[in-house]
């Protein structure tokens, strides 16, 4: 994955503006960020409403998307009131913690915080970028995932296993870079990716350097065995099996539109074509959707 930095776009600019560059560029690849997904924040000096500085940190609103993000998109998080919640007795559920982090906004009108918020402020890093880039589930949503992220990080990569986004997670993603300090990724298992730096540009570069490695990783992996090259059928020549489908849509269309109408796309493409063939194709089209993401946005 190429780098999208541009040095002169970049500097002179104010933190929050660093990280909302950062932002977007990484919105932009939308390989990293499914459906909106992912988040960033910074932590700065900001003012606290009693009127007094305080450590506050911009975290990227619910809902809104990297690609397009602007300053009004962020809330303002007092850290004063987010760090206590490291060392509370016990776990603490979405509601709680939804309804806790209302009331640590430095704007109560700003939008609310990702449901992510601890993750990123439990962290000491000034600058975040968590992605669910589709390429670490690659890497991780299978039984091997664990051993496959230390062979394509080595020991630069912290791993966290699967747990679902919320306080439990933001405890056990602080906890694994405190007994790792000199990690520079870490790995959500089924999740994403967290990469920081002292500034936008490092915790930037950190997430390309990142997916190049899983690139690489999974461009050898994939070459010592493609699960597509058993062939059950040859393809049938484009007029033939274009010929089959006009006779049979008409059909399937009218069985599909029973419970709600659909239209129907036809695709032949090369790796449509491969993927049907294949002597596994039964199986390989059973294993499901490999990510929450995908559950919600593309589906099986
Ligand atoms: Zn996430």
């Amino acid at each position: 994955m190429q780098s999208r930095w541009s040095e002169p776009a970049a500097s002179g600019k104010s933190d929050l503006d660093q990280l909302i560059y950062a932002s977007r560029l990484i919105g932009a690849e939308e390989s990293l960020v499914l459906w909106g997904g992912g988040n960033t924040s910074v932590k700065v000096r900001g003012r606290h409403f009693r009127g007094h500085e305080t450590d506050v940190m911009w975290i990227k609103g619910s809902g809104s998307d990297l690609k397009t993000i602007e300053a009004k998109h962020f809330a303002g998080v007092v850290l004063d009131d987010v760090r206590p919640l490291l060392s509370i007795e016990g776990e603490m559920d979405d509601d709680a913690m939804v309804g806790y982090l209302a009331n640590c906004l430095t704007d109560p009108k700003a939008p609310r915080p990702s449901i992510e918020t601890l993750l990123h402020g439990f962290l000491p890093a000034k600058f975040i970028i968590h992605t669910h880039a589709d390429l670490i589930q690659a890497l991780t949503n299978n039984e091997k995932g664990e051993r496959a992220v230390k062979d394509a990080f080595g020991e630069d990569a912290v791993v966290v296993p699967y747990q679902r986004p919320g306080f439990k997670l933001s405890r056990m993603v602080h906890a694994a870079v405190a007994a790792k300090p000199n990690a520079r990724f870490l790995v959500l298992r089924k999740h994403g990716l967290i990469t920081w730096g002292a500034t936008a540009h490092d915790a930037y570069e950190r997430t390309i350097d990142a997916i190049s490695r899983v690139e690489l990783y999974l461009k050898t992996a994939a070459s010592r065995g493609d699960p597509f090259a058993d062939k059950a059928f040859p393809a049938m020549a484009p007029e033939v099996r274009k010929g089959i489908f006009l006779s049979v849509a008409p059909y399937l269309r009218g069985l599909l539109s029973r419970s709600k109408r659909v239209v129907l796309r036809f695709d032949d493409g090369p790796d449509v074509l491969d993927f049907v063939n294949a002597k596994d194709a039964k199986r390989l089209s059973q294993i499901g959707p490999a990510t929450p993401d995908h559950v919600l946005s593309t589906r099986v």
